[in-house]
């Protein structure tokens, strides 16, 4: 078991802006638009960049005892898997524009 610090949010102070969600490049936080949002303490290395961007400070760190193999596997496979939704989302947009222009260039 290792100690170390990870990002928790006061959620009585969270206003739902969704700001962390896109910012953290870990895919770690939880939450829809308008709600309160929450960190997955297991999958956050505490890298500390959704702390910079929360418009409303209601981001801290706290310490939390883990075991590390456990850690190195959660973040890894998180890492990746937003890499992965990002290369579907940017396709998703792709397609979706060329299905517009397709619809424009037949009137
Ligand atoms: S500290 Fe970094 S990894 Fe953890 S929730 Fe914030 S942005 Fe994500
Ligand atoms: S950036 Fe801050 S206020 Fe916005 S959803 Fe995240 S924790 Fe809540």
């Amino acid at each position: 078991m290792i100690e170390r610090q990870v990002a928790y949010i006061n959620e009585d102070n969270c206003i739902g802006c969704a700001i962390c969600i896109e910012v953290c490049p870990f895919d770690a936080i939880i939450g829809a638009q308008n709600f309160s949002h929450r960190i997955n303490f297991n999958e956050c290395p505490g890298c500390k960049i959704c702390i910079k961007k929360c418009p409303t400070d209601c981001i801290k760190m706290i310490k939390v005892s883990q075991n590390k193999d456990d850690i190195k596997e959660k973040v890894k496979f998180n890492f990746t898997r937003r890499e992965i939704r990002k290369k579907n989302l940017q396709k998703e947009y792709a397609d979706n524009i060329s299905k517009q222009l397709d619809k424009l260039l037949e009137n």
